[in-house]
């Protein structure tokens, strides 16, 4: 355990005191267990390369009934700090033995407002109606659970995850034994959701450390974003995300919305390259250029670079707007915007519905601006 009682029956936190102190403490028989109030002793430590934290010498505490792993205290430990730094106004204790429901929180986080998260690191086995039992206990008391699951368990195929999957919706695996404490969240994806994120991926959020499959229960299998600790956010709600995942949830969502849409639409368009494209390249280029494109979007398939099609012989008026159009992109690319930076901001317009004839569009003006010199 981390936090004892000492001399003076105050809570001793173990990160949190000089080792010297708790040495001290430990050699006069002044660390107390919170719960049995039997006498501790300090154990591990950095020369140990272990979690420093407080043990009965012998006999077992009726409160933990099991050997603690050094995963678990390390985990504690970790989630402690990182709550700490999401919610600087809020307390953050550490083994929180809470009257109601009758346990102890691995982590406990009340805010100010009166809110409370209990956060629970499980690295040992745990029956499903006993995690619905503790569930339940906290939702009566009013008190937000976060579950946790050590890494250990990733491959486990165990119907408590599946409940906490149900719950939340989402998996959250912890590494805390490797430096950064690493973390590992899943999901689960229709068929055809997890084909949008792999075409999403080969985009230019490529940043995303994505893997598909990893079970998540009857739902089936889901994605499995790999990353560290320091990187997830969590709400005052206990809700737990990535800002990555956050972004490409609302891309997936745009994307599926201009799959469907009846015409292009510039603010759409434009929310959907909001994290990837600079706002002087939406506002200068691609909103005339769309606009162009909807006041006449057959204008370059009659053109047909100049020669004009079969039923419809190339007219001088076409002729004039595309070359104005041309001299355009050549004033566009002196002020900043070449062609190539114009190409790739094509090919982040996802080719899908009415975008896909946009997007050759563009393709088809850079291509006649840069062979008119
Ligand atoms: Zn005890």
């Amino acid at each position: 355990m981390l936090v004892a009682y000492g001399p003076e029956g105050q809570p001793v936190v173990a990160d949190e005191r000089a080792l010297s102190q708790l040495q001290k403490w430990s050699q006069q028989r002044q660390l107390f267990c919170p719960n049995c109030r039997a006498v501790l002793h300090l154990r591990g430590g950095p020369a140990r390369r272990t979690q420093l934290h407080f043990a009965h010498r012998k006999g077992e505490c009726p409160w933990s009934t099991e050997e603690e792993s050094e995963r678990h205290m390390r985990g504690k430990a970790v989630l402690a700090a990182w709550l700490r730094q999401q919610f600087p106004a809020a307390s953050v204790t550490l083994e929180e033995r809470l009257p109601e429901p009758n346990r102890i929180a691995d982590v406990f986080v009340s805010h100010a407002d009166g809110q409370r998260l209990a956060v629970e690191f499980q690295c040992a086995p745990l029956e499903l109606d006993e995690w619905q039992r503790r569930h339940q206990a906290y939702q009566q008391a009013a008190i937000t659970d976060l579950w946790i699951i050590g890494s250990n368990r990733r491959d486990k195929q165990e119907a408590f995850q599946e409940a906490i999957l149900e719950s939340s919706g989402l998996l959250i695996f912890l590494d805390p034994l490797l430096t950064p404490a690493r973390v590992w969240l899943r999901w689960p994806l229709s068929a055809q959701a997890l084909q949008a994120w792999q075409e999403e991926s080969t985009g230019s959020a490529r940043t995303l450390d994505l893997s598909t499959g990893g079970w998540v229960g009857r739902l089936g299998y889901g994605v499995t974003l790999s990353t560290t600790l320091a990187e997830l956010q969590i709400s005052a709600q206990g809700e737990v995300n990535h800002p990555l995942r956050a972004a490409y949830e609302r891309r997936l969502r745009l994307r599926h919305q201009m799959m469907f849409a009846n015409h292009v639409d510039e603010d759409l368009l434009a929310a959907y390259l909001y994290n990837t494209v600079s706002a002087d390249m939406i506002e200068r280029v691609l909103r005339p250029l769309l606009r162009a494109y909807r006041s006449d979007p057959e204008l370059l398939r009659r053109y047909n670079y100049g020669r004009g099609t079969a039923e419809q012989p190339l007219q001088e008026a076409d002729r004039q707007r595309v070359a104005r159009a041309c001299a355009w992109l050549r004033h566009l690319a002196r002020q900043g915007f070449p062609p190539e930076r114009l190409r790739e901001v094509a090919q982040e317009i996802p080719f899908v519905g009415p975008y896909a004839a946009f997007v050759r569009y563009i393709e088809m003006l850079v291509t006649l601006a840069q062979s008119h010199h």
